[in-house]
Parts: structure tokens; C-alpha cells; sequence
């Protein structure tokens, strides 16, 4: 896709919505748990965001109108841009605010920011820096970010612009900017661009669906809240180990007696220091117009989770890529260290980050709620079809959406959605699905019943209409689709976009079969209801209510044609399939060009990652354990050639005795790294010479990833042999119980 700078960019016609969002927020407070006195700065929610109330204080009547027509689809002119501007830099320097940035969304994962100052000295007169065509237009060197090929280190451009659907705020004393990225030539270079296209399509396809259903509905946008995962570590801790450092896991570290036998951390007691970083934490979120709601302890001993109320999707990714961050910054300030990683350590859960995903319309309704009524009924079982759909026929594409180096490790792991896409919709709404399949009528859903406690005293515990399974990859919760496979590290984006466009498609086939059957003669009741049924017979194989933990789930998901295998390089290949092309093009979203660089980007981001964890491990192994463990032997083989150890164990022969027995552990695990780190050397080599990224991704995945495992067992077993004070690294006890 192709933008045109400045004043043709994208309509900001979602502006509105969100600003209603925020306003809803201001208005919202959380409900304590009893365990903290600080109270959250209810009143402060959102003080650092440009928020539309700010807009009416800062702004002249004739520019207010001018956004207005804006948000119709007029363009924007470079007076009113300057207005803009220098309300946001009276309102941004009166808070303190020194500096602005374009804020964007590299294909790194993290966001990136080029702070410039709001005034610049010119001979000796000090002007304004930032005007109307510097928020609307910044321009970072694309060369330094990936690119997947599409821009050399010689064709340098790339421009920034701002994206009006996703407000201005202060982070620390700079102003952020929420924007796109893209390249001189046009291609988006970023998560964003894609993202506002997805979601712009979806609007106009499920538009015709809903029609088919309401009057009055402006717009579709989908909703997202994100339960994000962490783990929190003691930073000092942290910094001795560098594998932490550098790659955000532990590659080696023999298990710790007690994990998560006990199941007692999940929902325990909040640790005082942790519980004083939420609080900080929650405080600023707030000021940030994110609005945090629940915190927890997870199930992994360390681990821990907060998750704000949903949003509209564009501003929700925004804010927890800047959640991350603040998450990240507040730790550190507690002497503590976040780890985002999907499998900081072995044997012990790891992190994800569920999507919660629905449909709402600018009426209010959400478009994923069963209804109370017929009419109500039959726009659930629609939507719902049409998700599933959706997720059936674009399954691949989704999973190669999550497949990075971190979820390797972490899907599949048996307390980790399975790597295989399916969809658990519990038992009430599944029993409506397969009545519906059978016969082409309405079913209906059961009201909320109570569950019978016989305890008078309590109030009455109802029952949802759908139980919870934990194993789903992607569950239906009510009310929304919860996507669970997302990496704790990862950017939300990729597989929003990709669901927004999936769903977009899918909208747009439901409403063309109703169209024929329509023509054909049927009722618009019976035509709605006999497409929601091809489209549920259609996505059956996706549908599974089942234990996905079952290894025999393995083996029905395959006979069902489902892909199985977590071959990452060749999950990854989804992004240049002919039907991820077609989909893609047909909403604009990404052109072949942008998808084979993206293909390209996570099949490089792949290799460089495990690289990066190989050369750590050498690293460690070399200098630190392989040292430590020869001299341990050494005192034990200088022990063994005394002339009272020969005279104590000359009653035994003296490979009997314990000493002889560590000594030769040592010997036999510190040959087998020796082995090992050569083999790893030689093929690290071998797959730098590959020619093509798509050929070192597989030789990573098929022989260097055994080869770190093979290293790790061998580095395991003599950490288990070492006295605790010579040991250099704090182990998984240390680092997991200590808070
Ligand atoms: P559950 O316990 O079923 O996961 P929660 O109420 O804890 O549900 O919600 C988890 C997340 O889902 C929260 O961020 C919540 O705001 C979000 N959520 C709830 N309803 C929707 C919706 N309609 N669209 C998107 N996210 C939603
Ligand atoms: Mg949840």
C-alpha cells in the first residue's frame, strides 16, 4: 500500500471513538482488595493524555470544527496542523514536557522514539521547533531498522506520521506521538500501518453484516484487552547472570527442588515489594490513560499478571507496548527486573499475553454477547460463524502470527496452549452450534442458572454459559474470543491484523451468500441462518472442547487436516502462502512485497536470536562453569593423591570412593561439553555460509537447537555436582523464592 504524505493520510475517523473511551475511563475506579491503603489517583486518570476535553481547552472553536471536518475525510490544512501543534506544546511544556517524539512501532517489537527538543536556538533567536508539519511528519533513517530487504543502508528514507486515532501523551518529560512508519517508496515499515488498514477493513466489511441486523451503526471496531504476564526477579540477581541479560532466559540452571508442585502461588498473598511496585505501577498507568484493573500472582513461582479493561484495539496495542515499558522502568526502580520472556526458565510455566478480542459497533453493542432475543440470538450465531470461519481458514497464518523463538518454548509445554490451532467454545454454546448444524433453526441459549450451594446465608453463585478451558489456544469467553498463544514479549499486531482481516473476509463472504439466497427467494431470516450454518459445518474441524493437553488431541487434530508440527521456520511460511497474499492484497493491508519482507525479517530475527543465545551460552560455559568445575576437580584430585586420603580409602578400592566418583561425573560431563561446544561451533559456522535466511532458519531449528540442549544437560548435571559457593551463578531457588 501506497500512503501520501502529509494531508491525504489516513482519515482519522476513529479519533472519536476512542476519545468516548477515554472519557468513559476518567470516570471508572477500581474495586480494592483490601491489601494495599495507597489509593489509585482516580481523579488522575488520564492526565497525560491529549484527550479530547484537553482538545476543547487548548483549541479555538474554528480549529475544533476543522477536526471535525477532519474526522469526515477532509484533509488537513497546514494551518490548522500548526494550531494543533502549538496547543500540544503549550499543554505538553505546561506539564513539565521538554522534548516530543514521533512514537512508532518498528518491526523490532518494541516501539521506538527520536526525542527533539520543542524549541531551537537559530542565531542566536530561539524559535519554535515543532509546528504543525513536524507532529504530522518526522523522519527516522529506515535503514536501521529491519526491513526484510526493502531498504538498503544507501536508500536511507523513511518518514514517521502521525497517527490521530491513538492520542498524544507525556512519558517522562517527553512528548509521545503515536505513529506510523513507512519507507520512501511507501511500504509500511512498520506494525502499525498494517494495523490501522485491518482494522479499517473490518469496519467496512462487518458494516454490511450488522445492516443485516440494526439501523444506525457508524462503525465497527474491534475491542482488545490484554492479560499480560511477567515474571519479577531481584535485579541484583539478574545482573549476574548474563544469559538473563542478553536473551531474557536462563539457558542453563538445574531445577529447583520445589517449582510449582504446591500450586500455591497462583492468586497467593502479593509480596509487599511487589505489591509496592503495582502500586506505583497502576499510579502512572492511570495518569497514562491506561486503564489497569487486575493484578495477580501467577501460577510459576515469580511470575505475575495485570491486565487493563478493554479498549478500542488500536489504542489497547499502544498501551501495552507502553505498559511493557512502564512495567520494565517501575521494576527497576524496586530493585527488581521484569522478565517478559515466554520461557525465562525450564520445567515452570512460562508467560503469554491473551487477547481478549470482540466486535463492538458505535451503538454500543457487542457483536460476540448473546442475545435475549431472537433477533439478538441470530446475530450471535452469525458472528460467531463468521469468527469461526475465519480462524478455520486462516489457522496457518495465525499460528505463524506467534511463532517466534520465545513461544518455541513455551507452547506445547503442559501448561501452555498447545501449538495447534483450535477453538473451545464450551459446552452450552458447542451444544447450540451442533443442534444448529443439524437443523436450520435458532437455537437458543440457556439463561445464567444459580448453582445450588445449600447455604442459605449466601447470595446466589450463577453460572456461565461457558466453563473455562485453559488448554484452548483460542477460547470463546462469553462474550469474546480469547487468542492465548501470544507471546509475553511480543507485539499484539501481527495477529490482530491478522484476525481483523481473516474476520473482514469472512464478513464479506457471509453477506454476499446472504445476498444470493435472498435473490433466490428466501427470507432474510432463512437466508442469514442457512449461511451461518455453512459456515459452522464449513469450520467444524477447528471446533474442539476437548483437553488439548491429550497427546490423542495430536492425532484427531491431524486426521482433521490441522497443522500440528511447531517447525517454526516452516510455521512462518504462512506469510507467503497464496491465500495469505490474496487475503492481504484484497484489503490493501500488505502488499507480496511487504509480506515476503516480513517473512524475511522473523526468518532472520529467528536465526540472529538464537545466535545470540548460542554465543551466550559458549560464553557462560567457557568462563564461567567449564572454569569452576576444573578447579573443584583438581582439589579433589589433589585430595585423592594425599598420603591419609590413600591411607583412609586403602581398605577400598579407590574408585569406590565418592571422590573418585565426582571427580569422574565431572570428567565425563565436562567431555561431553567439550564435545558439544565444538559441534555447536562448527555448525554455527556451517549455517552462517547458507545462502538463504529460509535455509539458516531450518538448519537452527533442525540441528542447532539439540546441539544447546545437548549442552544444556551437560552444564545442568555439573551445577548439580558444584559446592554452592564456588558455584558462579544464582540458581532457579535462589531467584524464584526470593521475593
Ligand atoms: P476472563 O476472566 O474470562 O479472562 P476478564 O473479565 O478477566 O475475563 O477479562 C479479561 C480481559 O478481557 C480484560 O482485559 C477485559 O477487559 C477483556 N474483555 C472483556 N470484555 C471484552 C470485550 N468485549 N472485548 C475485548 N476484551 C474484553
Ligand atoms: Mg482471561
Amino acid at each position: 500500500m501506497v500512503f501520501l504524505l502529509p494531508s491525504t493520510f489516513y482519515a482519522p475517523s476513529l479519533l472519536k471513538h476512542f476519545f468516548t473511551f477515554v472519557l468513559q475511563m476518567i470516570t471508572k475506579t477500581t474495586s480494592g482488595n483490601g491489601i494495599t491503603t495507597t489509593r489509585l489517583p482516580v481523579n488522575s486518570f488520564g492526565e497525560k493524555v491529549f484527550h479530547r476535553e484537553i482538545m476543547r481547552q487548548y483549541l479555538s472553536e474554528s480549529a475544533l470544527e476543522g477536526i471535525a471536518r477532519w474526522e469526515r475525510g477532509k484533509s488537513i490544512s497546514s494551518e490548522l496542523a500548526d494550531e494543533i501543534a502549538n496547543a500540544l506544546r503549550q499543554w505538553a511544556t505546561e506539564r513539565g514536557a521538554t522534548h516530543y517524539t514521533h512514537w512508532f512501532h518498528p518491526l523490532t517489537g518494541l516501539t521506538a522514539e527520536k526525542h527533539e527538543n520543542f524549541y531551537e536556538a537559530i542565531q542566536g533567536k530561539v524559535l519554535s521547533g515543532f509546528n504543525g508539519s513536524e507532529l504530522l511528519q518526522q523522519e527516522p533513517d529506515a535503514s536501521s531498522f529491519p526491513s526484510g530487504g526493502l531498504r538498503s543502508t544507501f536508500e536511507a528514507r523513511g518518514y514517521t506520521a502521525w497517527d490521530p486515532t491513538s492520542p498524544p501523551f507525556i512519558y517522562g518529560r517527553t512528548l509521545c506521538i503515536p505513529s506510523v512508519y513507512i519507507s520512501y517508496t511507501g511500504e509500511a515499515l512498520d506494525y502499525k500501518t498494517p494495523l490501522l488498514c485491518s482494522i479499517e477493513a473490518l469496519n467496512r466489511s462487518a458494516l454490511k453484516v450488522v445492516a443485516l441486523f440494526y439501523r444506525g451503526v457508524e462503525r465497527v471496531y474491534p475491542t482488545l484487552g490484554v492479560e499480560q504476564e511477567f515474571f519479577l526477579i531481584e535485579k541484583s540477581l539478574y545482573e549476574r547472570r548474563l544469559d538473563l541479560m542478553l536473551t531474557g532466559r536462563t539457558l542453563i540452571g538445574a531445577p529447583s527442588p520445589r517449582g510449582q508442585q504446591m500450586e500455591d502461588h497462583y492468586f497467593g498473598s502479593i509480596p509487599e515489594r511487589v505489591l509496592a511496585f503495582f502500586e506505583e505501577l497502576e499510579a502512572e498507568a492511570w495518569r497514562l490513560g491506561i486503564p489497569l484493573k487486575t493484578r495477580h500472582n501467577e501460577v510459576a513461582p515469580a511470575q505475575y499478571e495485570c491486565a487493563p479493561i478493554f479498549e478500542d484495539l488500536n489504542v489497547a496495542i499502544d498501551h501495552n507496548q507502553l505498559l511493557m515499558d512502564l512495567i520494565q522502568r517501575t521494576a527497576r526502580r524496586h530493585g527488581l527486573e521484569a522478565l517478559f520472556h515466554e520461557k525465562p526458565f525450564a520445567g515452570i510455566n512460562g508467560s503469554g499475553k491473551h487477547n481478549n478480542w470482540s466486535l463492538a459497533t458505535s451503538t454500543g453493542i457487542n457483536l460476540l454477547a448473546p442475545g435475549k432475543n431472537t433477533r439478538e440470538n441470530l446475530r450471535f450465531f452469525s458472528i460467531l460463524s463468521i469468527v469461526l470461519r475465519a480462524l478455520y481458514r486462516h489457522a496457518d497464518l495465525l499460528r505463524a502470527t506467534i511463532a517466534t523463538p520465545g513461544n518455541e518454548h513455551r507452547l506445547g509445554g503442559n501448561e501452555a496452549p498447545p501449538s495447534i490451532l483450535s477453538v473451545f467454545l464450551g459446552t452450552q454454546v458447542s451444544q447450540a452450534v451442533e443442534a444448529l448444524e443439524k437443523v436450520p433453526e435458532l437455537p437458543k441459549l440457556p439463561e445464567k442458572t444459580a448453582i445450588s450451594l445449600y447455604i442459605p446465608q449466601l447470595p446466589p453463585v450463577l453460572r456461565d454459559n461457558t466453563d473455562r478451558n485453559r488448554t484452548a489456544p483460542f477460547a470463546f469467553t462469553g462474550s469474546k474470543f480469547e487468542f492465548r498463544a501470544v507471546g509475553a514479549s511480543a507485539h499484539c499486531a501481527p495477529a490482530m491484523i491478522v484476525l481483523n482481516a481473516a474476520v473482514a473476509e469472512s464478513m464479506e463472504e457471509f453477506r454476499e451468500r446472504v445476498g444470493a439466497y435472498r435473490e433466490n427467494g428466501l427470507s432474510r431470516e432463512a437466508a442469514i441462518l442457512t449461511v451461518t450454518r455453512e459456515f459452522l459445518q464449513e469450520s467444524r474441524p477447528i471446533r474442539f472442547d476437548g483437553n488439548s493437553y491429550d497427546p490423542a488431541w495430536h492425532a484427531e487434530a491431524a486426521k482433521r487436516g490441522l497443522s500440528v508440527s511447531f517447525h517454526v521456520p516452516q510455521v512462518l511460511r504462512a506469510y507467503i502462502s497464496p491465500s495469505t497474499r490474496e487475503l492481504f492484497g484484497r484489503f490493501n493491508i500488505l502488499s507480496e512485497v511487504e509480506l515476503n519482507a516480513r517473512y524475511e525479517v522473523r526468518l532472520e530475527r529467528y536465526v540472529k536470536a538464537l545466535g545470540i543465545e548460542l554465543h551466550t551460552l559458549l560464553e557462560m560455559l567457557r568462563t564461567q562453569v567449564i572454569p569452576i568445575a576444573l578447579r573443584y576437580q583438581s582439589e579433589i584430585l589433589q585430595l585423592m593423591a594425599m598420603p591419609t586420603f590413600q591411607a583412609w580409602s586403602s581398605a577400598l578400592a579407590p574408585e569406590k570412593t565418592p571422590q573418585h566418583h565426582i571427580a569422574e561425573t565431572l570428567q565425563t560431563h565436562l567431555e561431553g561439553l567439550w564435545k558439544a561446544i565444538r559441534n555447536a561451533e562448527t555448525t554455527w559456522q556451517a549455517i552462517e555460509n547458507l545462502p538463504s535466511a529460509e535455509e539458516r532458519a531450518n538448519w537452527v531449528h533442525e540441528h542447532l537447537r539439540p546441539m544447546m540442549a545437548e549442552l544444556r544437560y551437560h552444564a545442568d548435571k555439573i551445577e548439580m555436582l558444584l559446592p554452592a559457593d564456588y558455584y558462579p551463578l544464582p540458581r532457579y531457588a535462589d531467584i524464584l523464592f526470593r521475593l
